[in-house]
Formats: C-alpha cells, structure tokens, sequence
C-alpha cells in the first residue's frame, strides 16, 4: 500500500514555500499527501518561531502526535523549520516521539533522513549549507524544475536568510545569512511553474528587495518575471521599507501583471524605537515611500506588520503609530505584541518592560483603528468590478467559489461554475470586515487559454 504523509505548516509564506517542495520530494520517494494524520505512515511538523511561545505550541502539538506513535511505533515524525533549527536536539531529548528534527536548509534532504530513521537512528541535521559566496542555487539543480504548484500559485524561494538583524527578529538565527540564487536559475523555475498551470507566483525572500545577483537587483528580477508568457499574477513578499525604492513604484504600477498589493512593515511610528529596532529608517522616510506610491497608484493596497510594546515604548511612541495608520491607510496590519526571541539582540540588552496590559489595551487600539479605517476602504469596493482569480471552492456555501482580487481582498464569488485558476470580472455586492462578495458580470477567462 502507498505510504500516506501529513504536513503541518505554521508559519510563513516561505515555509508555506518550503512544506511544497517537501511535497514534491515525498512524492518522488513514493509517498501520497493526506489531509488526514490518523491515516498518515509519516507526520511533519514545519514550524515557525516568530511569534510568542512557538516551542511550547510545538511541544504541544507533539504531544497531541504522542498517541498515534504508541498506536503504531512504525509511525515516523519529523520537526522541521524554524523552531527545529532554533532547539535542535532539545526536541529530540524532550519529545521520545520525534524521528528526526531537521533546520530549514536542510528539507530537501529527507530521503537521507528517512533512510536513516528506517535503519534505526534518530536524525538531527541541523547544519547551515555554506554561505561562503552571496549569489548560491540553493535548491538543487535537479529540483529546479519541480517546484510545488498549490491550486493555481506557486511560491519560488528568491532568497534565503537576512542579513538585516532587526533587534526582535530571530530570523537570522534561524534561516541565516542571505544568499540570491541566479536570475536564470529563478526564470527557469517560474516558466515551469506556468507550464504547470501557475496562474499566481509570489516571489518570497526574508527580505525579498535586497535581493543582488551580479548586475540583477530585485527590480530588474521582477521586471523580467513579469515578462513571462502566460504569466497573469506576480507577488512579492516581504520587502523591507529601507530597499523600497521609486524604480519599483514605478514598475509595480507600470506591469498590469505585478498585482497591486504591497506588504511593507513599518513595525513602530517613532524614530527611537525604529532605531532600537535596528529599522534603518525613519518614520518620514516610509511615509515618503508611500506617498509616492499612492500618487502614481490611487489603487494599491497597502499592508503591514507592526510591534506594540517593544522595549522602553512610550504613550507618545505608540500613538506616533498610531498616527502611520492613519496617514498610511492600510487594507490589513498584522500586530504582534512584542515577546522577546531567543538570541536575539533585544532579548540580550532591552528589558522587557512594557506592562502586559499596557500591550493588550495598545493592541486593542490599534485592531479598533484599524477596523475603522478598514471599514472606510471596503465600503469603496461595493459597486465595483474587480478581476478576481479563483483559488477554491468555498467550504461553506454551495455554489460559490472564492478568490483574490489584485489587491488579495478575499473575495466570494457566487456562481459554482468558475474554476479554480480562472480570472472573474466580479461585480462587488457587499463587503463585511475584510471580505468582498460579488457576482460575475462575464464570462470567466478560463484558467487554460
Ligand atoms: S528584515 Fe528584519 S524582521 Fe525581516 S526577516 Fe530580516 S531581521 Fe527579521
């Protein structure tokens, strides 16, 4: 019988990226994905360590897997990722269940790993790959050409680490310094990719605009993955406000094709903790950036993430953030309450020091802001065409289909005969929170033209 594995992602768009190619290389070594982990003879765990306590929602989770290994001992389990790389062999030690702990430059590796765990070890590969040279291939040249096709998007890894070393951020430690693969190399995957029925590819990078191959920045990349045939979405994730320049301004809102969403984090509205933050950037110099953006480019949709509560954060510091959100007029924010991570400079010098409620009632402030504000630039949406490309079927209503606009508002289509990978003209009807509903006002262009 065919082996089934189950993946947990956490995380991420890069690890959302990385559990793919995971896909694609247990599906070269026989085994069929399930959605199902009872049923699974292999369980991967690719994790995340952003956010607070990922160890212990990790442990957790393994300790939920703890029953299904006593059932059946043959069961392997594997942690992969951030937190693997970050506890290594601190996993194996706590957890009995767990075969193999792998770190993020290690994934492509699995048969090795599965072929150990068969003969009886219990692996722990947690090595960095060189990054003696900036410009490396890091997927392998055989696996260049199979990347993972999810649906109607595919995500292709440009860059690997950061070298930034935002004070908060264990990043660095965990998926080390930045490396650029070459621009052939990245075209070769993407023109794969929609030859495979790639309707959307997002480029991914820790911080995807400093990318440099040689003469070839991220701008010039971009630019040439826009010309690809048959190519109608480009996204990007994450830029770093400090790369961002006005050539890609002028380029996002020249190319139909690189879809009209930015997700650019500002993470603090004051000059000092933008400093402490290590950021390289003041508060005006964002703003700046966006409001060139906007003047060439009423449409796009701006996102962001953001830290309330970060170390020595004053009531005059967080409403300087306060004042962003108004100014910048976000679709969507993602804030975190700051938690310090582990070897992380903030964590090593900055005390802790904002009171925890102090950071609840600020995180409160801001999702109210935000809700406002949000409310405003949906209601804009009703009444309007927008090109939405369909992605699933909706889990809950039968007969629809949901999607993305340009913008990535999700949005529900009502009518069950679109398909996934097809581009909808939708009427917008109603929008309720962050969520579009509408109607097609045309024929579908059907996802194979
Ligand atoms: S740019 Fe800063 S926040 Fe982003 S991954 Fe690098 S160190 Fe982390």
């Amino acid at each position: 019988m065919q082996p089934k594995a189950f993946i947990h992602t956490f995380g991420c768009q890069m690890n959302e990226h990385d559990s793919g190619r995971m896909k694609e290389v247990l599906e070269a070594e026989g085994y069929a994905l399930t959605a199902d982990k009872e049923e699974a003879s292999l369980i991967l765990l690719n994790t995340c360590s952003v956010r607070e306590n990922p160890e212990n929602k990790v442990y957790s989770h393994l300790g939920q897997l703890r029953h299904l290994k006593k059932a059946s001992p043959e069961l392997v389990i594997g942690v992969g990722g951030c937190v693997a790389q970050q506890e290594g062999e601190a996993i194996l030690k706590r957890e009995k269940a767990v075969d193999m702990v792998f770190g993020p430059d290690n994934y492509m590796r699995l048969p090795e790993m599965l072929e150990r765990v068969r003969e009886g070890e219990r692996v722990l590969m947690t090595k960095w790959m060189p990054r003696d040279k900036k410009i490396q291939n890091f997927i392998p040249e055989e696996w260049v050409e199979r990347g993972h096709v999810e649906g109607c998007k595919a995500y292709i890894a440009i860059t690997k680490g950061c070298d930034n070393f935002c004070t908060f951020c264990v990043v660095p430690f965990t998926r080390g310094r930045e490396v650029s693969r070459e621009p052939d190399n990245i075209l070769r995957e993407a023109r794969d990719l929609v030859n495979r029925g790639a309707r959307e590819i997002w480029l991914l990078g820790q911080n995807v605009n400093s990318y440099q191959a040689g003469e070839w920045d991220f701008c010039a990349l971009l630019d040439a993955v826009s010309e690809i045939d048959g190519l109608p979405r480009i996204r990007f994730t994450s830029p770093h406000p400090n790369d961002w320049n006005d050539r890609l301004s002028d380029l996002m809102a020249a190319r139909p094709n690189i879809c009209n969403h930015l997700h650019l984090p500002f993470q603090a509205g004051s000059d000092r903790l933008l400093h402490l933050m290590n950021r390289r950037h003041t508060v005006e110099e964002f703003l700046a950036k966006v409001r060139y953006m906007r003047s060439i480019n009423p449409e796009l949709e701006l996102t962001t993430d953001l830290i309330v509560g970060f170390p020595t954060e004053t009531e005059e510091d967080f409403e300087g953030t306060l004042r962003v959100l108004e100014e910048a007029e976000f679709s969507q924010i993602f804030p975190f309450k700051y938690s310090p991570r582990p070897k992380t400079k903030a964590a090593k010098h900055f005390a802790d020091d904002v009171p925890r409620r102090v950071k609840e009632d600020r995180l409160a402030r801001v999702i109210a802001l935000q809700e406002r504000i949000n409310a405003e630039r949906v209601a804009r949406y009703v009444g309007t065409v927008q090109e939405v490309l369909i992605d699933s079927a909706n889990p809950k209503q039968r007969g629809a289909m949901n999607g993305r606009t340009d913008g990535h508002r999700p949005v529900t289509v009502m009518d069950g005969s679109l398909e996934i990978g097809d581009l909808a003209l939708v009427r917008i009807t109603s929008a309720s929170g962050h969520w579009l509903t509408g109607e097609p006002v045309e024929q579908a262009i059907p996802a194979m033209c």
